[in-house]
């Protein structure tokens, strides 16, 4: 059997293209399915351009590939069960069904693979929120579609009560209580359908719902640390987890709670390219391909700093102004405002003095 595959990635964005990097520097080839001919991933791998959905496009990407994975989680789970032979797709769509649905996600977090969430209840109807003890703050969210804070309404008042029930006359939710968090983390692991490896514990800043600035270590204690990749790994040997996964959490002063899973490789992790001895794109390749997975060792502590559509120019500054530092860009023809263009990553534990603009995270 020849060692060098065919690799076919749904998605060429910026995910889609570093999974092709590691995957064309193991040897492999890949094929990416993307609406746009100019996705990130055609600047190293063929694109076939049509849209995600479009089963006559899937099926080509299956007859030509000998291993399928995708770079989001919100694939048509059915037209791609519709279109894989056996064995082609080691993930699987169950994970896929669980990760769109954050009513199936909760369900699998607590009673399947018991790591502690948030108190919650799914609702179907605004009549579902009658009587809710409002001496408690909650976050209702949808159980579909919703992304980087959209579709969430966080209750604090009666005023943000009257919004959630509009929310949920709208579409299924879950309530979950809001969780008094120190710090947002998140822990990557990796699967080959047997064992599993993992990646150290990140702390991830938000501005604006949007991942910031990612710190690893994260800056818990090293009991929650064990904790929280204890937990992940639990969850990835639950789902006999082929590729990477995301684990997101929430760090209190003395326990840890799982937010949502994303079932590949996460923005958080990309600090795993220069900081670790494989990256969680490495380790995504060699899972779904079914080989043996490395213990993962960082050598040293990282900042990863996004660099959306605003922060272009400001990033070119910073490197030029610290050349150690790692600049990535995915070769996105348009910088619009908020769009994930790169991220800089930078080997120090010095982590204040990491920003794109001295003093401000926001910038
Ligand atoms: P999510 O879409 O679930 O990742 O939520 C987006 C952001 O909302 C998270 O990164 C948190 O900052 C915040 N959030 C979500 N759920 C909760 C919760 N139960 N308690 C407090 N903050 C939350």
């Amino acid at each position: 059997m020849s060692s060098t595959k065919t690799i076919g990635i749904i998605g060429g964005g910026q995910l889609g293209q570093m999974m092709a990097i590691s995957a064309i520097y193991m040897g492999h080839k890949v094929i990416a399915l993307d609406p746009a001919a100019d996705c990130p991933a055609s600047r190293v791998a063929e694109v076939i351009a049509a849209p995600y959905d479009d089963v006559d496009a899937l099926r080509q990407l299956a007859v030509r590939c000998d291993v399928l994975t995708y770079e989001f989680e919100n694939v048509d789970a059915d037209g791609l069960d519709a279109v894989v032979k056996d064995g082609q797709l080691p993930q699987g769509t169950d994970l896929l069904r669980i990760s769109q649905n954050r009513i199936f996600e909760k369900d699998f977090l607590s009673n399947k693979a018991n790591v502690p969430v948030a108190p919650y209840k799914v609702v179907h109807s605004s009549s579902d929120l009658d009587g809710l003890d409002l001496s408690k703050n909650y976050v209702l969210k949808t159980a579909t579609g919703g992304y980087d804070g959209h579709g969430q309404v966080v209750i604090r008042s009666e005023e943000n009560l009257a919004d959630a029930c509009q929310l949920a006359d709208t579409a299924d939710c879950v309530l979950e209580e809001f969780v008094d968090f120190n710090l947002e983390i998140s822990v990557i692991v990796s699967g080959n359908g047997t064992d599993v490896t993992v990646f150290p514990v990140q702390e991830n800043i938000h501005r604006n719902n949007i991942l910031s600035k990612t710190i690893v270590p994260a800056r818990i204690s090293d009991e929650l640390s064990a904790q929280a990749q204890a937990m992940a790994v639990h969850i990835a040997k639950q789902l006999k987890l082929s590729g990477t996964l995301c684990v997101e959490m929430f760090a209190t002063d003395d326990a840890i709670i799982v937010n949502e899973i994303a079932p590949r490789p996460h923005n958080s992790g990309h600090y795993s390219i220069e900081a670790c001895d494989f990256s969680q794109f490495d380790t995504h390749i060699l899972g779904v391909l079914g080989a043996p997975l490395p213990a993962i060792h960082l050598h040293a502590p990282a900042v990863m700093l996004n660099v959306l559509g605003q922060h272009m120019e400001k990033a070119q500054a910073y490197v030029r102004a610290n050349p150690s530092a790692h600049l990535h860009l995915y070769g996105k023809l348009e910088a619009k405002p908020n769009r994930k263009m790169g991220h800089v990553t930078i080997l120090t534990a010095d982590v204040d003095s990491c920003e794109l603009i001295a003093g401000d995270a926001s910038s």
